[in-house]
């Protein structure tokens, strides 16, 4: 396809290191149990080493010029389904219950201009694959991995550490693209928990992290003083925190306790 015109609009940057293909697609220890949805395949640098792996494959594209070339170059195969829409717009639920299958995987490439909307809405709309690998930017991939304590440990760190456990794989140089992009990325890998902690008010937990975390430099009291900071002081005592921390040092399993103790009190 070499006079396809790239939309740095779509987050067109196509993988072309064959190497980290292969990388990417064996992380992800897809088999024939495996249904797998993937995210803007492209010109299928992954999707052809996904398919033949997977039981079946979803496929969504938003970019209609590639169609036809993506069914030419999986001709071969008929455990695919190539669905040329936005895929924030798409019922994925209502698409992936067609089919039989074990184990829910997303893999991708993702389009970086649209990876935490994508990542949000797997847990919005239940998606929940049992496991994601993607590429996307570098320092979002540091902000999704982040440890307690760190700079880059925000609301959706804590959020996504609910129901995940991240790793980062490996990091990509920007010129195993073409186009070049102007920033590096890097590979992780999501694993679903089995067991999640309980959460009485999933609307409360989510609304205080995100409050908790809303002007960074701002400690908990000042950040949450529309709750009942006398009930968020003694959660924080029994970890040697106090009002006068800051989000950051708050780790996943203390949020769900605030949360918790909260909602008591409604
Ligand atoms: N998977 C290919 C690869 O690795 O070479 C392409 C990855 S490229 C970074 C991102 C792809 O996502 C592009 O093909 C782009 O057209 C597609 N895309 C962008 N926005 C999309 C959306 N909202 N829904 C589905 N696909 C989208």
């Amino acid at each position: 396809m070499s006079s396809f015109s790239f939309k740095k609009s779509l987050g067109q940057n196509f993988l072309m290191d064959k190497n980290i293909i292969h990388n990417i697609v064996d992380k992800a220890s897809i088999d024939r149990d495996t249904l797998v949805i993937e995210v803007g395949p492209g010109q299928g640098a992954i999707t052809k080493e996904i398919v033949p792996r997977a039981k079946y494959t979803v496929l969504y594209e938003i970019d209609n010029r590639l169609e036809k070339y993506l069914n030419k170059e999986l001709e071969m195969y008929d455990n695919y389904k190539l669905i040329i829409n936005d895929f924030l717009k798409e019922d994925v639920n209502k698409e992936i219950s067609n089919y039989e299958y074990s184990k829910l995987y997303l893999v991708a490439n993702l389009p970086y201009y649209i990876t935490t909307p994508i990542i949000s809405k797997l847990i919005d709309d239940n998606i929940m694959p049992d496991k994601i690998v993607i590429m996307i930017q570098k320092e979002v991939a540091q902000r999704y991995s982040a440890k307690v304590g760190s700079k880059d440990y925000g609301s959706l760190t804590v959020f996504l550490n609910y129901y995940y456990d991240i790793v980062k794989l490996f990091d990509v140089s920007r010129n195993c693209f073409n186009p070049k992009p102007n920033v590096d990325s890097t590979v992780i890998c999501m694993t679903k928990k089995n067991d999640t902690l309980y959460v009485k008010n999933m609307y409360l937990f989510n609304k205080i992290i995100k409050d908790s975390f809303k002007y960074k430099r701002k400690t908990i009291r000042n950040n949450l003083k529309g709750y009942n900071l006398d009930i968020i002081e003694s959660v924080l005592m029994n970890y040697n925190l106090s009002l006068n921390s800051r989000a950051e040092n708050i780790k996943m399993e203390i949020f769900v306790e605030i949360a918790n103790a909260l909602s008591n009190k409604h």
